[in-house]
């Protein structure tokens, strides 16, 4: 019968954030699964919302990261889509009820079958599942996960780049297909982050001019190094006006309580706005996290 399978990482000791040396196991190797050498751990933010616990309560320790890549270091009897010593990612989910109508449409992210959301880290799942009864992130040596669930990394590509796509890259790419951004159209992009950055270098990538939205100029030279035509400074209430309807597109990564009157008269008629901040509270009644595609 397979073992269980060591694991040595970092974990948040408790809501500081504080990381310590830790040792967890992963589940031993079901047939469909893949063993995972992990060679990079991207850090998202919501890695640390989580560790702080600004997102609710957790079971401590905890050891998040959802922006893995790494090497195919073992396979299961069944799992046909991965070979030994390939590249190899994993995002923000690592399972999904499989049964459910979003499960049926392939929008395992919102599954809503028992549990909802299957999350890389912090999710309350059997033993079985996750020794320890708790998913636990890619800060780690080693990752256990259904072939289903992970994603083919090409050789060509440099896999320590390629982390941050599994989460910050398709927290843009996303929403820009399923609301239709288009090459030729103009983009703004609040903020200049970690999600921020990825908009501008993969709206440029698709065509588009791209307009940064940023509180101080601090960070015009990364804008228009990352590809960014354009950096408007939005507490300049004239700056803010001379590029009023200027935008098909806007992406908001503000993760903080702020007006986004001034940004919705940047856009043009029948433009789109995405929220893909975190704010619990403040930026309109019941925060945006229902809104985060
Ligand atoms: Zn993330
Ligand atoms: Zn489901």
């Amino acid at each position: 019968m397979a073992e269980l399978v060591p694991c040595n990482c970092l974990a948040a000791a408790d809501a500081s954030g504080r990381m310590i040396r830790h040792k967890i196991f992963r589940r031993a190797l079901g047939p469909k699964d893949i063993h995972i050498s992990v060679t990079y751990s991207g850090i998202c933010h919501s890695d640390i919302h989580t560790a702080k616990a600004e997102w609710g309560a957790k079971a401590y320790p905890l050891c998040v990261g959802h922006e893995i890549l790494g090497r195919v270091k073992a396979v299961g009897a069944e799992v046909s889509k991965f070979k030994v010593g390939e590249a190899i990612g994993v995002g923000c989910f690592t399972d999904s009820c499989r049964t459910c109508e979003e499960c049926g449409e392939g929008n395992e992210q919102y599954c809503s079958g028992p549990g909802g959301n299957h999350g890389t880290y912090g999710s309350a799942r059997p033993e079985s599942l996750h020794p320890g009864g708790v998913s636990q992130g890619g800060y780690a040596s080693d990752f256990v996960v259904d072939e289903n669930y992970a994603i083919r990394i090409p050789e060509k590509m440099d896999v320590a780049a390629a982390a941050p796509l599994l989460c910050a890259g398709i927290t843009c790419f996303s929403p820009f297909i399923e609301h239709g951004l288009k090459a030729g159209q103009t983009l703004g992009v609040v903020g200049l982050g970690g999600l921020g950055h990825m908009a501008v270098k993969i709206g440029k990538a698709m065509g588009c001019e791209v307009i940064v939205f940023s509180r101080s100029s601090s960070k015009t030279e990364d804008a228009l190094r990352l590809g960014a035509t354009k950096v408007v400074i939005s507490t300049d209430a004239e700056a803010m006006k001379a590029v009023s309807r200027t935008c098909h597109f806007i992406y908001n990564s503000i993760a903080f309580a702020h007006d986004v009157q001034p940004y919705l008269n940047v856009l043009r008629t029948r433009g789109t706005m995405i929220m893909v901040g975190g704010v619990p509270q403040g930026a309109m009644p019941g925060g945006t996290f229902a809104l985060i595609p």
